[in-house]
């Protein structure tokens, strides 16, 4: 039980050689097994609930970067949007309208990844290519949001060569994007894709950014 520091210092040693940033999943997960995170080097933490995150984001030090990566509703960025270190799951343009609202508010840009549907899971959020192109023709009007990426998860399956494919198909998405918009500040710039069960498929094929929980904290329990 607890948190998994060994693992951790395997996994982090391995992600600095690959130049890889690995958020530590930690939703369900109590504060003080965050500390234990904490102490043992973690920075980025990801949270999928808004009222966890800033339950959490109240009780821990202030240098944590905190990754919001669940589905967020528009009624609720204004609740994030003071602190949140980068949000990896936006996946529309309303959405992304009103984080730029609320970043005016504050005067603030919001680092934002656009998520990308590129499952063969009806489950799954996410926009599609043609969303995505339209989305991107707004950002010259959106001063407050800095679209640094692409997020995408795969399908849940034990077919590696789907899963793989499937990342794959968000890689070229990604690498022909960045060099489209090589002149936009700062730049786009993060792949984020992986998680415990598919992250070294996801390297693989290119990731930059993976979401780890159950194998840093352990399996969680939903009441
Ligand atoms: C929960 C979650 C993760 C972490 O999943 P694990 O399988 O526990 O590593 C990663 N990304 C998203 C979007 C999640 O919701």
């Amino acid at each position: 039980m607890g948190f998994k520091k060994e693992i951790y210092l395997q996994l982090v040693q391995e992600m600095q050689q690959k130049h890889v940033t690995m958020v530590a999943v930690s939703k369900t997960k109590p504060t003080a097994e965050m500390q234990e995170a904490y102490d043992a080097g973690v920075r980025d933490f990801g949270e999928n609930y808004v009222q966890e995150l800033t339950e959490k984001q109240a009780l821990l030090p202030t240098d944590i970067r905190w990754h919001f990566i669940g589905h967020l509703q528009t009624n609720k960025v204004k609740y994030i949007a003071p602190f949140v270190h980068l949000i990896h799951g936006v996946d529309s343009e309303k959405l992304l309208i009103e984080i730029n609202k609320q970043g005016k508010k504050l005067n603030r840009k919001i680092n934002c990844l656009l998520q990308i549907y590129i499952a063969k899971e009806e489950t799954k959020f996410g926009m599609n290519e043609t969303e995505l192109r339209t989305t991107l023709n707004l950002l010259p009007k959106l001063d407050y949001v800095n679209v640094c990426g692409l997020m995408g998860m795969a399908s849940f399956t034990d077919n590696d060569q789907l899963i793989a494919s499937e990342f794959s198909y968000l890689y070229d998405l990604f690498k022909n994007l960045h060099n489209e918009l090589q002149i936009s500040n700062p730049p786009f710039q993060y792949l984020s894709m992986g998680m415990s069960s598919d992250y070294p498929i996801a390297i693989d094929a290119g990731s930059n950014m993976i979401r780890i929980g159950s194998l840093l904290f352990g399996e969680r329990k939903y009441q």
